[in-house]
């Protein structure tokens, strides 16, 4: 389709990548009612990974990942978090969601409400491999700051 290889930045074969990511888009929407969009960290460490959908297809506050992990993890704790929508799970803002993390290990994570530009979300704050979470005497450095990434514009 494009006529340029695929990295290349001009504005014709950004426009072409453009089109190509909403068609894309809209077709996971259609197929599933959401999608995650996985925003790498640019002047931080953290990540703003987060679903688009869980609104009007649950009525429930999307999700979002800060901690830095791969896409392919990420997703599958929001496919995870889909199913618990789908069975009526609703979380509240603060909720310590012992099932959610199960998608992987036993650890539970923590919720928190937060801003992802306009929306209200809620933040899923991973436990350091010890279960534990900032705050607490001894969690791991890397997972002691993901209350405080300021996602909102
Ligand atoms: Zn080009
Ligand atoms: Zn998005």
């Amino acid at each position: 389709m494009s006529l340029h290889d695929e990295n290349c930045r001009c504005e014709a074969c950004h426009e072409v990548r453009r089109q190509q990511f909403e068609e894309q888009q809209a077709t996971l929407m259609e197929k599933y009612g959401w999608v995650a969009h996985y925003v790498p960290g640019v002047d931080t460490n953290y990540v703003n990974y987060h679903t688009h959908g869980f609104k009007d297809k649950w009525n429930h506050r999307d999700f979002q990942i800060v901690f830095p992990m791969p896409p392919e993890v990420a997703h599958k704790i929001f496919w995870g978090l889909s199913e618990m929508m789908e069975k009526g799970k609703k979380f509240a803002d603060d909720d310590l969601g012992l099932d959610v993390w199960d998608v992987i290990t036993n650890l539970p994570v923590r919720m928190m409400k937060v801003k992802e530009g306009e929306r209200d979300v809620l933040r899923v704050i991973m436990p350091d491999p010890n279960g534990l979470f900032e705050g607490d005497e001894g969690v791991l450095e890397t997972f002691a700051g993901q209350s405080q990434v300021d996602t909102a514009r």
